[in-house]
């Protein structure tokens, strides 16, 4: 997959490419990743990026015709979504990661700062995305959240394919408790279930778990998968 990320501040990026199984799939050639700098695409000899809202207030605007220079600087895939971060946009959620992820070989993520866009710049987006209902002070690091939750789920990344279906998200239920040795811990043992060597036992146990968890920390996951599975939650 060919990721394209325009920011004023590209240097942000650079950890992703070095850090762990991420930064492993990029240098296996799993996934590209490409930074534009609006400023390398202003026109003046300021290299001016924003500047002040119409209408008065505080803070400055991203200009359009930077923006709109470096987006169409890009090569264009035939599978691209175009993404705008934004505290304003739809919550990110792991059903959007494994649809980028599935259905495109391109994603251009558009970062903001200052006051945000200039508001023509949103027309360039297919979609805009916010990591959630708190503001940050720019889109690099909303914009790595997307990168690392796309790029994990692409062929290659991440060891097995079971790995990826059973943790949280990938069914409405959260994951179920993991354990490893020593098996006594500070007076915390692993429950006697898992070392049972009982597979069934076992599943059922996770399960049962993952059910649990669920209806404590997330009721309105919780309520969306009984309805779902059509469980009643009766017993
Ligand atoms: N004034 C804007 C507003 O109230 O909607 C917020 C601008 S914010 C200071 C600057 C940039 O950071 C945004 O344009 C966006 O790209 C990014 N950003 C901030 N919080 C975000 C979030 N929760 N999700 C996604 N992007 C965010």
């Amino acid at each position: 997959m060919r990721l394209d990320v325009v920011s004023l501040a590209p240097e942000a990026f650079t950890p992703l490419l070095s850090l762990g199984v991420i930064g492993r799939a990029f240098a296996a050639g799993i996934a590209e990743l490409h930074v534009h700098n609006p400023r390398d695409h202003a026109s003046d000899r300021y290299r001016k990026v924003d500047d002040v809202p119409y209408g008065g207030g505080a803070g400055m605007v991203l200009k359009p015709e930077p923006v709109f220079a470096a987006v169409e600087a890009i090569p264009v895939l035939p599978r691209r979504r175009v993404l705008l971060m934004s505290p304003q946009g739809v919550p990110l959620g792991q059903g959007d990661l494994r649809r980028w992820a599935a259905e495109h070989d391109q994603l251009v993520l558009l970062c903001g700062h200052y006051e945000g866009f200039d508001e023509r710049i949103r027309s360039l987006a297919h979609e805009e995305v916010s990591i959630g209902d708190f503001v940050l002070t720019g889109g690099e690091l909303p914009a790595a959240v997307v990168i690392n939750g796309v790029v994990r789920l692409l062929p290659g990344t991440v060891g097995t394919a079971a790995c990826l279906d059973d943790e949280s998200h990938s069914a409405l239920l959260l994951e179920h408790p993991h354990y490893t040795r020593p098996a006594s811990f500070r007076d915390m043992s692993v429950p006697e279930v898992l070392r049972s060597g009982d597979h069934g036992a076992i599943a059922r146990w996770r399960q049962e778990q993952q059910q649990q968890r669920t209806r404590e920390r997330r009721p309105d996951l919780y309520s969306r998968w009984q309805q779902a599975s059509g469980d009643s939650g009766g017993g």
